[in-house]
């Protein structure tokens, strides 16, 4: 993303910062572009580059709100977000479509992300009247004991461009059922989807100052976030690289931190699998999104002797894929990111081949000329007989992008499943329950699937990695997302009138 001259700023639809209950211009009066992946031709619009002025305007913003949002009772938070819900699926199809302009990924796709928007709000909404702490019996008489949660504070939302809305709202939701305010710094190439959503829970009465959004580039604006002491908590999904920067900030200031970050996740094939429905998992899991999802299927081991097969079948069907501009119903495929993307999955095919001495099977170029010509189009790649220790094995390359690894059982299957530094999601193909079991227990990762693709997660339940992939926080699923965004505060009253003391007095 480019940043914009003053001059097309005059010219292009602006968008602004919301701060305080305000749509705000940058106090730097410094815009970037967005433009569309797949038709780079097309500005979808100017939006802030903020800085750390812009930052300290909406904490402010946010630490005044707070108070207010805090006494408002659970119930009534909620009502809001039922009401935002029902705004997010009123308008679906508009924002669906603002998203594939903006990301690129297919329309059917971008409904999937609007409608995780909308399944993650109601969810959350339904815990206005829940938020349940418990209560004990005391180690003592005449004494009980009870934990509520409590709000944390300020909330500092970083999030990634692949899912605009739906992480957005794993953040967002949560944080506002629980009585915090937030400022959210969505990913430069798509602030228009999150955008979207600032808009619609402000038509749905969220007050002033609750939810904040300032766009801007991951230092100037990311940074002073992570930074700010004003913020308590710090909630980012991205790149493992970048979860590290911010969680080190974070940590410089004694700040809660949630990392969701990446993955090189694996299917696992057996010899009595069903071929047609793995192949149909591999290429929803490997080429969907253009490859581009944490829980992107990357590397398929597969028994030896399915391998022939399946690897025929499959390349049958990733030949079949159509791609191209994510807006066309035809299409199977869309764009990726940007340019910087395009480099990098290249460069990652190019070590394939070269350093790492894997086989090109199918795919590896750009696509240039006609309706590529001004897009950021690479075909979906397969490499085969890919050794498991090799870079293109090993490292997260978010593109369309897949190593096939031919194996001999299912303990190599585990072995070379688990033999990376991240632990996001894994699955298996099998007819046989036990190696179905096998597999669920021993893969170390957060999410395990099977007879199904690495990806299709649901908001009601524990979304996260184990390893590089995260710091052992999980979002989505009621318990896991409010344990990030509340505190515990343990409650002891003691009504027996005397001194009384806890580990002394009842031995
Ligand atoms: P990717 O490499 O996939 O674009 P990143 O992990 O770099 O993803 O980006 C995820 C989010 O983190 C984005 O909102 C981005 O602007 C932000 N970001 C990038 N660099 C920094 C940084 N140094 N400090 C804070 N946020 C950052």
């Amino acid at each position: 993303m480019a940043k914009a001259s003053k001059q097309q700023a005059t010219k292009a639809e602006t968008y602004k910062n919301y701060i305080g209950g305000k749509w705000v211009k940058p106090q730097s009066g410094e815009w970037m572009e967005n433009r569309n992946p797949a038709d780079t031709r097309e500005l979808i619009g100017l939006f802030p580059a903020s800085d750390a002025e812009d930052v300290e305007q909406a904490v402010k913003a946010a630490g005044e709100a707070w108070p207010k949002w805090k006494a408002t009772p659970a119930p009534k938070r909620a009502e809001i977000l039922y009401r935002l819900g029902q705004i997010l699926m009123d308008r679906k199809e508009e924002f669906s479509t603002d998203m594939t302009r903006e990301m690129g990924k297919v329309l059917k796709e971008t409904r999937g992300d609007v409608q995780e928007a909308i399944d993650m709000t109601f969810y959350t909404a339904g815990e206005g009247r829940r938020l349940q702490g418990y209560t004990t019996p005391s180690e003592l008489r005449n004494k009980m004991a009870m934990c509520v949660r409590q709000p944390i504070g300020i909330c500092g939302l970083i999030t990634p461009w692949n899912f605009p809305m739906a992480i957005p709202s794993w953040k967002m939701m949560p944080a506002l059922i629980c009585g915090n305010t937030v400022v959210i710094k969505p990913a430069e190439d798509t602030p228009l989807s999150t955008i979207n959503l600032v808009k619609a829970a402000e038509a749905a009465g969220v007050p002033s100052g609750v939810i904040n959004i300032v766009t801007g580039y991951g230092e100037p604006a990311g940074s002073p976030l992570a930074a700010h002491p004003g913020v308590r908590l710090v909630s980012f999904t991205g790149s493992t690289d970048t979860g590290r920067i911010v969680s080190t900030i974070a940590a410089q200031h004694d700040k809660i931190c949630s990392l969701e970050m990446g993955g090189k996740n694996v299917i696992m094939i057996m010899e009595d699998a069903d071929i047609d429905l793995a192949v149909d998992g591999t290429i929803w899991g490997a080429f969907g999104t253009s490859g581009q999802r944490c829980t992107a299927s990357s590397r398929i081991v597969i028994h030896k002797k399915v391998y022939k097969k399946f690897v025929e079948k499959l390349t049958k069907r990733a030949k079949a894929l159509r791609i191209g501009n994510g807006m066309d119903k035809q299409v199977d495929m869309g764009p990726v990111i940007n340019e910087k993307a395009v480099n990098k999955i290249l460069g990652y095919i190019d070590i394939g081949k070269k350093a790492d001495g894997a086989k090109l099977h199918h795919g590896g170029k750009r696509l240039t000329g006609g309706d590529y010509k001004h897009g950021y189009f690479i075909e979906p790649t397969i490499f085969t007989d890919v050794d498991p220790n090799m870079r293109i094995a090993q490292e997260e390359i978010f593109g369309p992008v897949l190593s096939i690894i031919p194996c001999k059982n299912l303990d190599e299957a585990i072995e070379i499943g688990n033999g990376v530094k991240y632990g996001l999601s894994s699955s298996i193909y099998t007819q046989d329950v036990n190696r179905a079991f096998t597999a669920m227990e021993r893969m170390n990762t957060g999410i395990f699937y099977v007879n199904a693709s690495t990806i299709g997660a649901e908001v009601h339940l524990p979304f996260g990695g184990t390893k590089a992939t995260g710091n052992g926080h999980r979002e989505g699923a009621m318990a896991s997302s409010l344990d990030i965004f509340s505190e515990w505060k343990s409650i002891y009253v003691d009504y027996s009138g005397k001194l009384q003391k806890a580990q002394i007095d009842n031995q």
